[in-house]
């Protein structure tokens, strides 16, 4: 359950065509060796429709020049259509002004620029850092170089054997020495939606910001970040059907007012002399140089496609397969779910006894299926689950039944070939 209500287990999917939604996919078409594609990767990217791919194409045909720096029509035109994205993601997100939305090149990037714009300015030795184990490496590395900058101290939430975060746990961590906690709204190893609302509320008794790392909550989820009240949230388009090399992050004004930037250069600035450089006001503040505009309007055509969908008629729908997936999964003998939190999302880890992982990835690709082997950039979990690895599905609502069958047969063709 998010802030906003929303459970992907209360909603419908609706009367939505998901047939004729898929049809909108040209890359679901290939055949792999014959066999056709089964994408359950869609955690670690999703594919892009023909309408956003279209939208790139008129972009780059009829609309594109550089933004922000002259008068003539083709700048025009794409200084409106990269402020209309902006606008879209303001929308999307429910943030109270579109200065709040900074585009950066994506999840990692805008962790980063808070690590820097937020954390070397306001972070000091002896402060504390509240993670969690579920964290993905990119709301973790940043935060560990802080660290050691500063002389300040990790603290990290622990997970139950479901991978749930321990809420008793992460309260017990707060002091007058906390200053920043940095979590993960679902984790992409193994799917945990994370009660953000009582995590932020409880920090905010402490006064400290709240980073949510939202990667896997925005395709899945309705996020409302006025009434979260998370201080910084951050996602990547390339997980919402949008292209690769941008995302967002949104930040409260008043703390991006405060920040320092993080790259200095054109845009970012309000006058330069050799003395002294003033600032740009935000957003621009903290987009330095030439931003990923096609990549931008692609993002908010994204919006605007999966918008018109539903996202809660997204969710519902996709929590349809992992239903039948961890009920046929549950079935297969050897076969063992890591990762079982009352709320989820739809994204299934597994081992198979006596298989490594990387071998179960080679021979479902033999068999057209698509599916991420290995730690998944979040190796903290798979050592709190004293394992190497793990295989993961993780669905679309572009996928169907029938491919998690033909997961289910692959995954008995791999136990054939290795038992
Ligand atoms: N956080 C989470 C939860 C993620 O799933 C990912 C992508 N796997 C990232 C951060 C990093 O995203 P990006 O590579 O787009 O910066």
């Amino acid at each position: 359950m998010n802030a906003t209500g929303f459970s992907p287990k209360s909603a419908t999917t609706g009367d939505v065509d998901w047939e004729k939604i898929r049809a909108d996919f040209p890359i679901l078409k290939l055949k792999i060796d014959g066999k056709p594609l089964v994408y359950f990767d869609n955690a670690a990217s999703s594919q892009m429709p023909q309408q956003i791919i279209d939208r790139l194409v008129r972009y780059q045909t009829a609309e594109h020049a550089n933004i922000n720096r002259a008068v003539h029509y083709l700048s025009e035109i794409a200084t409106m259509e990269f402020h209309r994205a902006r606008c879209k993601l303001q929308q999307f997100v429910n943030a109270e002004e579109d200065r709040e939305i900074i585009f950066t090149s994506g999840t990692t990037d805008a962790i980063n620029l808070v690590m820097h714009g937020y954390g070397r300015k306001f972070i000091k030795a002896g402060d504390e850092i509240i993670l969690t184990t579920l964290e993905h490496h990119s709301n973790i590395v940043p935060w560990q170089m802080l660290a050691s900058e500063k002389g300040a101290k990790i603290r990290v939430v622990p997970i139950n054997d479901k991978g749930e975060l321990e809420i008793d746990e992460y309260e017990k961590l707060f002091n007058e020495r906390t200053k920043f906690v940095g979590l993960i709204h679902v984790s992409n190893a193994l799917g945990t939606i994370n009660p953000i609302k009582r995590m932020i509320d409880f920090a905010h008794r402490y006064s400290v910001p709240v980073l949510i790392d939202g990667a896997q909550a925005a395709p899945h989820l309705t996020i409302d970040v006025q009434a979260q009240d998370g201080d910084f949230y951050v996602f990547s388009a390339h997980k919402l059907c949008g292209p690769t090399g941008v995302g967002m992050l949104y930040g409260k004004a008043t703390l991006l007012e405060a920040m320092q930037p993080f790259k200095g250069g054109g845009d970012m600035i309000a006058s330069v002399t050799f003395e002294k450089t003033i600032y740009n006001t935000i957003p621009h503040k903290f987009e330095a140089g030439t931003p990923p505009i096609a990549a931008a309007i692609g993002f908010g055509a994204a919006i605007d496609y999966l918008t018109a969908i539903g996202i809660e008629r997204i969710a519902a729908y996709e929590n349809t397969l992992l239903d039948y997936a961890t009920a046929c999964l549950n079935e297969i003998p050897g076969v063992k779910i890591i990762g079982t939190a009352a709320e989820k999302t739809a994204v299934i880890s597994f081992t198979i006894d006596g298989i490594h992982p990387h071998d179960i990835g080679t021979i479902l690709n033999q068999d057209g299926i698509a599916v991420r082997t290995g730690h998944h950039c979040a190796q903290p979990v798979m050592q709190r689950f004293n394992i190497p690895a793990t295989s993961r599905a993780s669905f679309a609502f572009y996928n169907k039944k029938s491919e998690v069958d033909t997961l289910v047969a692959g995954i008995k063709t791999v136990q054939k070939v290795f038992l």
